[in-house]
C-alpha cells in the first residue's frame, strides 16, 4: 500500500479529468433521503456527502438485476454463445462497508466456480473509495466491515484541507500519476489520518451482539415462538434482499422467440423471503412460512458464510432495516437472541 496526499484545491480537477476520461459512476442524490450510483457526465451531479446509503447498492454494477448470460440459435446445430458484457468503468465514492459487500460477492462468484460475467465486470471496475456518514441503522463495526483493507484501487479519506489516499493497486497509482497532483504522505499526514480514523470510528452508534447470535443460533433454532414473533409482521415482499449489498441469489429464465429458433437465458435477482423461493417441482415448498424464511435468511447471513468464508454475509449497512415496511430489524433481532436464550 502506498500513501499519498491530495490537496483539496486539486480535487475538482482530478475528478473532472476522471469524468472526461472514463465511464464514471458516482453517487447522485435521488430524493431527500436516498442516493443512487449513476453514470455522471458533469461534476455538478456528483454528491459524495450521502448520509443515508445508496439504494440499490453498488452490486448492481457487477451483478445487474437483469442480465443476459447466454444466447442461442437452433438450426441444424444448436449454436450457443455466452454473453459477457464489460467495459472499464470508475466507481467513485463508494464507502468501506459497501466495498466489503463487493469483496464478499467476489468470494461468492469466484470461489467454487468462476462466474465469467461477474469477474469480467469486476476486473474492469476501478474502485475509488471514500468514507461516508453512517446512518443510525448502521452496525458495520459489529461485523468488522467499517474499514476496507482491499477491494479498491484508491481510498480517499478527507482529513481537512487535504485527502489522505491509500493506494492499493498499480492501476490506482497510475491514475494519480496521470490525473492528479499528489505528494507522498509525511509524518504529520499520518498523524492527522490517525486522528481522523478515531473520530470516524466514533460515529457508528449502533452495536449488535453478533458473537452471541453466532454462538446461540442453534439453541434458538427450534424456538418456534421466537421466530413467529420475529416474523409476524413480514409481508414476504423481498425488499430486504433487493437492497442488500451481499444478497446474491438469482433465478435463470429462458426467453424464446415464438418461432422457437432463437432465445436467450437471463438471470434476475431473486429473494429468499418470498414464498415461491422454496417451491420445487411437485408443489413441495421447503420454506412455506415467513418464519422459516426469516430464520434461514439470518442463518445464511450470520452463520453459514462465517463458517464457509470466515466473514459474515452482512456488512451492517442497515439498508434492510430502512427498507422494511414491517419494521423488521436485523440489529434488534440479533440483540434479542441473548435475551431469549438466557430467559
Ligand atoms: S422482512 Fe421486511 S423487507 Fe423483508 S420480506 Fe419481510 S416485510 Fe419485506
Ligand atoms: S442484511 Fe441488512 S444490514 Fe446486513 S448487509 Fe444486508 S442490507 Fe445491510
Amino acid at each position: 500500500m502506498l500513501y499519498k496526499v491530495l490537496e483539496k484545491n486539486g480535487y475538482r480537477d482530478f475528478v473532472k479529468s476522471l469524468i472526461s476520461g472514463f465511464e464514471f459512476i458516482g453517487p447522485v442524490k435521488k430524493d431527500r433521503a436516498v442516493h443512487d450510483f449513476k453514470v455522471i457526465k458533469d461534476f455538478k451531479e456528483l454528491d459524495t456527502a450521502y448520509i443515508r446509503t445508496t439504494i440499490p447498492p453498488a452490486k448492481k454494477i457487477l451483478f445487474p438485476p437483469d442480465e443476459e448470460l447466454v444466447c442461442y440459435e437452433i438450426g441444424e446445430n444448436i449454436d450457443v454463445k455466452p454473453v459477457v458484457e464489460s467495459g472499464e468503468k470508475i466507481l467513485f465514492a463508494i464507502n468501506a462497508w459497501d466495498i466489503n459487500g463487493m469483496n464478499f460477492l467476489d468470494r461468492v462468484f469466484t470461489t467454487d466456480f468462476i462466474d465469467d460475467n461477474y469477474k469480467a465486470k469486476r476486473d474492469k471496475l476501478i474502485v475509488i473509495g471514500m468514507d461516508t456518514e453512517p446512518a443510525e441503522t448502521n452496525f458495520s463495526p459489529s461485523v468488522g466491515a467499517e474499514f476496507a483493507t482491499g477491494g479498491f484501487d484508491l481510498y480517499m479519506h478527507d482529513i481537512g484541507d487535504r485527502y489522505f489516499i491509500r493506494v492499493a493497486t498499480a492501476r490506482g497509482d497510475g491514475l494519480l500519476k496521470r490525473y492528479a497532483v499528489v505528494k507522498d504522505a509525511e509524518r504529520n499526514d499520518f498523524k492527522e489520518y490517525d486522528r481522523y480514523m478515531d473520530n470516524y470510528r466514533g460515529r457508528f452508534k449502533l452495536d449488535v451482539d453478533i458473537k452471541s447470535f453466532y454462538d446461540d443460533f442453534e439453541v434458538i433454532y427450534d424456538k418456534k415462538e421466537f421466530w413467529e414473533n420475529a416474523a409476524k409482521d413480514c409481508y414476504s415482499c423481498g425488499s430486504c434482499n433487493l437492497v442488500c449489498p451481499t444478497c446474491f441469489c438469482f433465478n435463470v429464465k429462458d426467453d424464446m422467440e415464438l418461432n422457437l429458433k432463437k432465445g436467450e437465458k437471463t438471470r434476475e435477482w431473486d429473494s429468499c423471503m418470498i414464498p415461491d423461493y422454496g417451491l420445487v417441482a411437485g408443489g413441495h415448498n421447503f420454506r412455506p412460512t415467513k418464519e422459516n424464511r426469516l430464520k434461514q435468511r439470518y442463518r445464511c447471513k450470520l452463520k453459514t458464510f462465517k463458517e464457509k468464508y470466515d466473514r459474515y454475509a452482512c456488512v451492517g449497512c442497515g439498508r434492510c432495516i430502512e427498507a422494511c415496511l414491517a419494521n423488521i430489524n436485523i440489529a434488534e433481532d440479533i440483540n434479542s437472541v441473548k435475551k431469549e436464550v438466557s430467559a
